[in-house]
């Protein structure tokens, strides 16, 4: 038998149990189909950083005298289409747990089915399938701690070792991998397979134990930015959770929380697609909500006037990345000081956001929303002044990021208006005042609890 592993948000060879399977053949075809329908909404950085971490699978594979087959379309026509160049007759993925990949995966079985080829599914982006995690009653949970409890109780496998002395197959009309050229200024960390895992080895080893203390730091910057590796799977949770297994530092078992919050969401979007659009908690649907015009364009430019917000929407659209902090601050400060509705955030964020998953985006945003899983109650209202002096103290995340505030001294970072020369040139005053915006939106929140 010949078979094809076709390779979507799993980018890597290593601990990858699809891609074994696959293995278990005469010929493995490695197959990446470009989707205009996920390659097309998405942000210059998203697409750049994809197609260099494709190009780092196709180094690895070449490596073993292989390559990367490439090929562009719908993928219910093209995956067939390979399938049968190289007379496969199992394609092997790992689960796609999000509403668009559950379509297109069932579309693309039953394409399959018609030619006589079989689709396997074997594991998934996350230590534990979206969907295992049941409560005594069988019902999913919809909060985030028993989740997170039962889920280290459910447990998950051990990481597995890469295929070895396979035959590589390869298609004779593969397109060459893209290559976007990225605006100036905007830089991308290193993809690949390799890279993730030198990045986590070298946060382990140095960062890591101080989780707990810096990791609300825009301005020490210390999370671990694995973020977008886990979004592209060049790196499987399971391998990383392997490697802290055994250690109860205070700052492990924080890091490894956050490793459950990802997991918890996609589990909550596996239950409830719809909520990746309609509010889970339905009674916000009727709050009273702002035009998008013309606030959303300053907040999506980083021309709010406060600070940090400003650093961060900056800072979203120079990288692709934004510190946690800052976008809680931020998405805050769209919907309770703008009064937009949180979907319109979560869109900018998913086309710029290099690590932008649909799951953990469209959830934190109904988090911080106050209309999500989980008590983040409404009226806890972010100042975007005193969030800013508290996690930046000195000011050094926002001059890093705003230019026209770098002569200013730390006191006046965050009022740039309170400085001794007034506003600085070129920095907007405020666009609303935030103690008026806060009143305003606990107003509309009374209205809908009535
Ligand atoms: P670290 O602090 O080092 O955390 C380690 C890992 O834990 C992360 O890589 C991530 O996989 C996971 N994690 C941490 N915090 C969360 C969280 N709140 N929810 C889910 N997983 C978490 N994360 C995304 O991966 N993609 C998104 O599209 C995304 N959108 C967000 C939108 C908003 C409005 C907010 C408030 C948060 C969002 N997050 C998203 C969560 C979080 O901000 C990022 O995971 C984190 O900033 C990534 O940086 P890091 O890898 O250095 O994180």
């Amino acid at each position: 038998t010949r078979t094809v592993m076709w390779f979507r948000r799993d980018l890597r060879l290593g601990d990858n149990p699809a891609l074994l399977e696959a293995c278990e053949s005469e010929g493995v075809l490695p197959l990446f189909v470009l989707d205009p329908a996920l390659w097309g909404p998405a942000g210059v950085p998203r697409r750049a950083y994809l197609a260099a971490s494709l190009r780092a699978l196709d180094a690895s594979l070449r490596q073993r005298r292989a390559g990367l087959s490439v090929v562009r379309g719908d993928p219910v026509r093209q995956v067939v289409l390979a399938a049968r160049a190289v007379g496969a007759s199992r394609v092997h993925i790992a689960a796609d747990y999000g509403p668009y990949g559950r379509r297109r995966d069932a579309d693309v079985g039953e394409a399959l089915e018609e030619a006589g080829i079989e689709l396997v599914r074997t594991g998934s982006p996350y230590a534990v399938a979206p969907g295992r995690v049941l409560n005594g009653s069988g019902s999913p949970y919809k909060v985030y701690t028993p989740f997170s409890r039962a889920w280290a109780e459910h447990g998950w496998r051990g990481p597995v070792d890469p295929p070895t002395d396979v035959h590589w197959l390869a298609l004779d009309d593969r397109v060459d991998i893209p290559d976007p050229a990225l605006p100036d200024g905007i830089e991308l960390p290193e993809a690949g397979e390799r890279a993730a895992r030198r990045r986590w080895q070298e946060y382990v080893a140095s960062d890591l134990g101080d989780y707990e203390t810096g990791r609300d730091r825009p301005d020490q910057d210390t999370t671990s930015r694995m973020s977008i590796h886990l979004k592209w799977g060049e790196i499987h949770p399971r391998t990383m959770l392997a490697d802290l297994s055994g250690d109860t530092r205070k700052a492990i078992g924080t890091y490894r929380k956050e490793l459950a919050w990802r997991e918890f969401y996609a589990d909550v979007l596996f239950q409830r697609p719809e909520t990746a659009r309609e509010y889970l908690r339905p009674e916000f649907a009727r709050m009273q909500y702002d035009d998008p015009d013309p606030v959303l364009d300053a907040w999506k430019r980083g021309r709010t006037g406060y600070p940090v917000v400003d650093a961060g929407m900056r800072q979203l659209r120079a990288t692709g990345w934004m510190h946690n902090r800052v976008r809680m601050i931020v998405a805050s400060f769209l919907v309770k000081d703008l009064h937009v509705e949180w979907q319109h955030g979560a869109r900018h964020f998913m086309r710029w956001l290099v690590d932008g998953d649909l799951a953990s985006n469209q959830h934190n945003w109904q988090w911080v929303a106050g209309c999500g899983t989980d008590a983040a109650p409404f009226f806890r209202i972010f100042n975007p002044t005193s969030q800013g002096k508290k996690f930046d103290p000195q000011g050094e995340y926002v001059k890093r990021w705003v230019p026209e505030l770098r002569h200013l001294d730390p006191q006046h970072v965050h009022e740039p208006a309170s400085a001794p020369g007034g506003l600085p040139d070129g920095y907007p005053a405020p666009i609303v005042d935030h103690g008026e915006e806060r009143a305003e939106a606990l107003a509309r929140l009374e209205k809908i609890k009535k």
